[in-house]
């Protein structure tokens, strides 16, 4: 090995590259999460439990400073189909969209999106009779 070569290896222990961070624990359950998530290019929020935190003003840019928990409110369906959550930030109220993940836990994903038919403002009887 050439002293050249031996420098370079030395130099290379010194400076480390940055990693970005593999995963992070939701704020909710406490879940570790691997940030790949299948179908989708930032995972924001639990796939157990599918709350977030408020940590992007854009998607994906971690540029907010509230870091509040952000509690999954409702589901709303795109043109073509694909399912998005709505997502309340706790601290400022502000409303996000997400996409669901592949991983999403699909139990709770129909009970929000049912929970409009679960608790009616009317009765549903009255359907009826129009
Ligand atoms: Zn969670
Ligand atoms: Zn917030």
């Amino acid at each position: 090995m050439t002293r050249r070569g031996a420098s370079l290896f030395t130099l290379s222990l010194e400076t480390p590259p940055l990693k970005p961070p593999t995963s992070f624990r939701c704020v909710h359950c406490g879940l570790d999460v691997p940030v790949d998530a299948p179908g989708t290019a930032h995972r924001n929020h639990c796939p157990n439990c599918l709350w977030s935190r408020h940590v992007d003003d854009e998607p994906g840019d971690r540029a907010s400073d509230c870091l509040a928990s952000m509690e999954p409110i409702a589901i709303t369906v795109r043109k073509d189909g694909e399912w998005v959550l709505i997502h309340r930030c706790n601290g400022c109220g502000e409303l996000h969209s997400n996409r669901t993940a592949g991983d999403d836990n699909p139990l709770l994903l129909v009970r929000l999106a049912v929970k409009p038919l679960a608790q009616p403002p009317f009765p549903l009887d009255r359907l009826t009779l129009i």
